[in-house]
């Protein structure tokens, strides 16, 4: 199969037994699938790829983020050179952007945008409803929601944090229903538009970039807001400092996660992660990066939106359309605060039980990552279903923290080019 795609040379002709082969399926077109997808499309192999372009970054945030990362942390992977942010914004004649100026969501979406159309080509809306594994043991069975189903030699899970959305207890037991923007309690990732807020009395729950970024732009719109945190203190991450000379930055090295050696090295060798003892692996995961607000949100919220610091929600109810949280704090002390609504930035699980088109069969022949509910990988993130693949989030419990940021999109993709381009050659 010879695509042409705009703006470029035609991808490279795959072998001649191309069209009898089964496809590699990349589900999701985030940083990861689209990465992953350019560098099979660049290798020759058959992809076919699904999900919404960047669809995240479109309906899981709202309207007005701006990304934590800095720019050089945020370039999606092909294997040449001319897909990095700064080539995008370079070929738009849209000013270039330093370690000192926040990235607009909207940004990176038509970013990633232009790589898919550059060296992803085709990208089919069609969500997957199953991945169930193929009767003859090798691959996978493919069904979409349209009905349609075919068999694929390879199948490349990168569907990001989707379907893993946490609440806690105490307040998803105010929602039946489920949570949602019309409900008492709604999760960061169902906002686009927090401003329908206005006037209304909100408070955010969690003390993170989602939290923090979500109160002032709720705080900005008009919202009576006010963020409840665990921590006794709110965490905010360094301005950047690229001109510092060597002797600082041999002491405090950078990484695309942020300065210290501890990051630098989990960036710079997430395959050295993956063969750290379970523990100290978790550990790392667990511990490496604790929430914190960007560097320049932190003028938007300090001093500006009321924020209430070492509570603990431990218990909620609802009278009429208000909603009370009965907060816990230092030494057992008990109060209440009230709201109209109640925002949960309460991160994600990562939990394979909560994917929902693995098949009951997949699920229980995949070994997961002792203490957690991510699967084990390979080095070439393969899980223990042959065939079936890993990427993002889920992986960071194997390969470090790393994997929970576009950073980490390179080292998956190529990973993962490298062993399916591989496992063809020999046809
Ligand atoms: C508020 C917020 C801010 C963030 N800021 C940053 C940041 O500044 N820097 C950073 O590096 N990371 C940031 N992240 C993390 C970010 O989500 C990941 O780095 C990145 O989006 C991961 O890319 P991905 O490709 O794994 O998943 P996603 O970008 O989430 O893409 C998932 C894809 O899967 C598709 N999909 C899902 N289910 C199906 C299905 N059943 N069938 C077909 N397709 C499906 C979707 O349509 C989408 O295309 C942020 C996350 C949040 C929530």
């Amino acid at each position: 199969m010879t695509q042409s795609l705009p703006g470029r040379r035609p991808l490279r002709e795959g072998p001649s037994t191309e069209d009898r082969r089964l496809p590699d399926v990349v589900i999701g077109a985030g940083p990861y699938g689209l990465s992953i997808a350019a560098h099979l499309r660049a290798a020759g192999l058959a992809v076919r790829v699904f999900g919404e372009v960047m669809g995240s970054w479109r309906h899981a945030m709202a309207t007005g983020m701006f990304l934590k990362s800095t720019p050089n942390a945020v370039d999606l992977s092909v294997p040449e050179p001319g897909g990095r942010l700064a080539d995008f914004l370079r070929v738009h004649g849209e000013p270039r952007l330093t370690e000192l100026t926040p990235i607009p969501c909207d940004v990176f979406v038509r970013y990633g945008q232009w790589f898919q159309k550059r060296y992803v080509g085709e990208v089919e809306p069609a969500r997957v409803a199953a991945v169930e594994r193929a009767e003859s043991g090798a691959g996978c069975t493919v069904r979409l929601d349209d009905g349609q189903e075919f068999a694929a030699r390879a199948v490349v899970v990168a569907t990001g944090l989707n379907g893993l959305a946490h609440i806690p207890e105490e307040l998803r037991r105010l929602v039946p229903d489920g949570p949602g923007v019309h409900a008492p309690v709604s999760h960061t990732s169902q906002h686009v538009d927090l401003s329908r807020y206005a006037g209304r009395c909100v408070a955010v729950v969690g003390g993170g970039q989602s939290a923090l970024e979500s109160a002032s732009l709720l705080h900005e719109a008009g919202a009576r807001t006010q963020v409840l945190v665990r921590e006794a203190d709110l965490l905010w991450g360094a301005t950047p400092e690229p001109a510092r000379a060597w002797p600082y930055r041999l002491v405090r090295p950078t990484s695309p996660l942020g300065a210290g050696w501890i990051l630098a090295g989990v960036c710079g060798a997430p395959g050295g992660v993956r063969r750290l003892p379970p523990a100290a692996r978790l550990l790392l995961f667990r511990r490496a990066l604790r929430p914190s607000g960007g560097w320049w949100l932190r003028d938007r919220v300090e001093g500006v939106v009321p924020v209430r610091t070492s509570c603990r929600v431990v218990g909620a109810e609802t009278a009429g359309s208000i909603v009370r949280l009965d907060l816990a704090g230092p030494g057992g002390a008990r109060e209440s605060v009230t709201a109209d609504h109640v925002l949960a930035a309460t991160g994600y699980r990562l939990d394979l039980g909560a994917v929902p088109f693995l098949s009951p069969d997949v699920r229980g022949a995949l070994r997961l990552v002792r203490g957690s509910k991510a699967p084990h990988l390979s080095a070439s993130f393969e899980s223990t279903v042959p065939g079936l693949y890993f990427a993002g989030s889920l992986s960071a419990p194997m390969f470090g923290p790393m994997m929970r940021f576009v950073a980490g999109a390179e080292f998956a993709a190529t990973r993962i080019a490298h062993h399916l381009a591989r496992r063809t050659a020999p046809r």
